[in-house]
Parts: structure tokens; sequence; C-alpha cells
């Protein structure tokens, strides 16, 4: 060779080498790269495959394992390309590794319908049928009438659209997990620092809580607290809350009148000369409820069944100077009980004092007065208002039971009702408010 090449001319010499150089190139490139199909998959370059045709069998294949393990017809969403190429040789995979690489890179849809409220997306079950039986279910379990009730109508507060559309299988949700989902609500954590004289009744009735569900949140073990200590309290609100129309009839008590007596002889003082008896009539009604609780009541008609036996006072006519016109000067406390909320708590919208007590304990009048008003007021319940004169008005909120009405002058620690959680409450509990002039005022400046 070197003999060769030295009797051959410079030029010539060039020349051989280049082609020597050019075959030994192919030699090395067929040695490590062949021509196959790179497979991209939404685009990307993913692996290289030998025939083409092994890719879509592949596809298959996998599609219908994933069909078998779901049990329901499915979609592939992505898209997959491929292209001749000269590739690495170690790119081209094996069938096997196909279905390997497939399946960790496709996703398959499906046919499922997604439950909207208001607009927003909230749960996909796999079909229309479980959907609507989802809102059935719900309807149901808080549409029960109560004793003596009939439902008239039952709706859903907002706007629910069952919409049928394509997702990915991981996205289907079992039936009684979506329900339970839509009752829950969106979960919102709020934090609140325990202040000095907190307890977890107070923390309760401020948040609309329960203070077992506080405890378990919080894994408390028992229920002191300490002053700093940092509570999560969550507050739970329904996706979908559902409205029932009811018609309904009870037996309530026809609250006595009270009749006044003047005596010349004696002070200014108030003596009963005959107890008040209670009269029973029976009411017929429709309430509006959400979620199985009263939200609003209306009377549609009484019928007396047991007239009420009018209470008889006798009043002084020595009168010595009262402060506050009707009223004696001081309040007495309208019942006993630890005050579980602040006048001017919950940022300065709590227009009142808080007072707990059992439901059923005696609701006594703060001073003597003139009942203004007495009956159901939305969130406030059953509430009794009573005018005292020179423009002070005490209200007592959320009673079980009202014994007064209006017009009816009650004396200064006259029962008057019991205390409840009708309205906005969670528990019971007397929420008082004293008005000066049609302001509200700390009631805790005035009681004694
Ligand atoms: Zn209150």
């Amino acid at each position: 060779m070197a003999d060769y090449l030295k009797q051959t001319k410079p030029l010539e010499r060039i020349g051989i080498v280049s082609l020597i150089i050019v075959i030994l190139s192919f030699i090395f490139l067929f040695s490590v790269k062949t021509s196959a199909y790179s497979v991209y998959i939404d685009g990307q370059e993913k692996f290289a495959v030998r025939h083409y045709s092994d890719i879509s069998q592949v596809i298959e294949q996998v599609k219908n394992q994933e069909e078998d393990k779901c049990n329901r017809k499915l979609e592939l969403s992505n898209e997959v390309t491929w292209d001749k190429n000269f590739v690495d040789k170690k790119s081209v995979l094996s069938q096997d590794q196909i279905a390997a690489e497939l399946q960790k890179s496709l996703n398959f849809v499906t046919l499922g319908v997604e439950i909207q409220v208001e607009g927003k997306a909230i749960a996909c079950l796999e079909n229309m049928e479980a959907a609507e039986q989802l809102l059935k279910d719900l309807k149901s379990e808080y549409s029960a009438a109560g004793e003596n009730e009939k439902v008239v109508s039952v709706s859903l507060a907002e706007d629910v659209d069952l919409i049928e559309k394509k997702v990915l299988v991981n996205e289907l949700s079992a039936k009684d997990k979506a329900l339970e989902l839509i009752k829950l609500g969106a979960d919102q954590p709020v934090k609140y620092i325990v202040k000095e004289g907190d307890n977890l009744w107070s923390i309760a009735r401020k948040n609309d809580m329960y203070v077992d569900d506080i405890m378990c949140i919080n894994n408390l073990e028992n229920e002191n607290l300490q002053p700093d200590q940092e509570l999560v309290l969550v507050a739970s609100k329904p996706y979908i809350n559902i409205v029932t129309q009811v018609e309904g009839e009870t037996i309530e008590p026809i609250p006595f009148e009270t009749k006044t007596e003047i005596d010349k002889n004696s002070s200014s003082s108030v003596r009963i000369k005959q107890a008040g008896i209670n009269g029973e009539k029976q009411v017929s009604y429709v309430a509006t409820k959400v979620n199985g609780v009263v939200e609003t009541k209306e009377v549609k008609e009484e019928t007396v069944l047991k007239k009420a036996v009018d209470k008889i006072i006798v009043k002084g006519t020595r009168v010595t100077v009262a402060s506050r016109g009707g009223g004696s000067g001081t309040l007495d406390w309208p019942v006993y009980g630890p005050i579980s909320s602040y006048y001017g708590s919950r940022g300065g919208s709590h227009t009142g004092l808080d007072i707990a007590a059992p439901s059923g304990s005696t609701i006594k009048a703060v001073d003597s007065g003139t009942v203004t008003s007495a009956g159901y007021k939305g969130t406030y319940g059953y509430m009794i208002t009573i005018s005292h004169g020179n423009g002070m008005v005490t209200r007592y909120a959320h009673c079980s039971a009202i014994h007064v009405s209006a017009g009816q002058y009650v004396a200064k620690g006259e029962g008057i009702g019991k205390v409840g959680s009708t309205g906005k409450s969670t528990g019971p509990h007397l929420h008082f408010e004293i008005l000066v002039n049609g302001s509200f005022r700390n009631p805790l400046s005035y009681l004694r």
C-alpha cells in the first residue's frame, strides 16, 4: 500500500485517502445509526420504532387494557405522530418497551357528566343517571317534613347544571363521595387567636360552629384554652343548598293580657292581683327551610282553642320621680347566665349581648314598659320588643316561646318569654339589645 501510494502522484493520493475515510465513516455510521420511525406524543419526540404499524397496534392494546380496568369506553386524548428518520439504534424500542412507554405517556378521556354550580365545576360523575340521582339524594336528605307538616315544593337555591363532557378517567368521582363534597362545600380554614375571657362556647357562637367540631378539628382533649392559643376554625358552606316550602299546623300558646288597676293609696310599686293564664290556638303556617332549618315562617290562619285569662296588676299612684318615664331607672338582668358574646364583638357587628341559658329558661322584662312587638323576625327568630319610655327600647331575641303580645303593659321582672334558639342561632341563648332613640347601646352599661 505504502509502495503503491509512493508510486502515485500527490493529487491522486489525496483522493484515495479521502475515499477511504468516507467508506470508514459509512461503516461506522451504519453500526450506530439506523433508519426507523421517530414517535412524537403531542409534538414531543419520545422514542423510535422499527415499523410504524407497531405503534398503532400497541396504542390499541394499551387502550383496551385501560378500558378493561375502568370498564368503560375510552378515547385517546394525545396526538401521536411519527416520521421516517435516521436515528440512534439504541433509541429503537421493542414491542414490550413501546407498551411500557405508552402506558406512561398516554392519557385517555371518557364521557362524564360535570356538576356545575353557578357555572363553576364542582364534581364529575360517570353518567347523567348518577348525577341526577345525586341531586335527588341531596333533596330527599334535606326536605323531610316536620311533625304535622306537608312539603309543598323542593328546589335548589343555586343554579345547577349537569353538563356532558370528556374528562380524564381519574377525574370521575363516585356518587357518594361527590355528595359528601357538595354538602361540606368549600373548606375555608380560619385561624383564631384565643383572647382573655374566651371559652370554646363563645368562640363557637361567634363563628356559627359547634364546640365538638372545634375540639375535633384542633385535637383538643379538654375545653381549657390558653390566651394566645391558635385555633383553626373551618366554616362549612355547602356548594348546593336545598330550599323546601312546607305547610304546617301547630298548637301555640295565646299570651294572656295584662290589665292595670289603679290604687290611689299605694305607692308606685306594682303588685299582681290575678295571675294570667295562657290560652291555646291552632296555627296553620307556611315556612321556608334551607337545608332543613327554618328560614322564614308566615302564619296563615289561627283558631282559638282556649281563651287566655287576663293578668291583673295593681299600680299605685303615689309616684316617686322615675328617671326614665315609664321605667324605674336601673335595668335588671333579663336572664342569668354566662355572657357568650359581648356587645360590639364580631368586628363591631354584634349589636347586643348574648347570655347563655338553658332552653326554656324564663326571660324577664328588664324594666316596666309596653310591649311594642312580639313575633317571628327572620334571623332574630321569636323576638319581643319593649318600650320603656324616654326613647329606651329593649329587644329579646331567639326565644323558644313568647308570653306577651303587642300593646301589653309588663312589670319589671315579669316573665315575658322563654330562652330558645330560633332564627340564626347555633345554641340556646338570649340575644339582648338596648336601643336609645334608635341607636344601639352596650347593655352592660345599663344592667345591674
Ligand atoms: Zn347575639
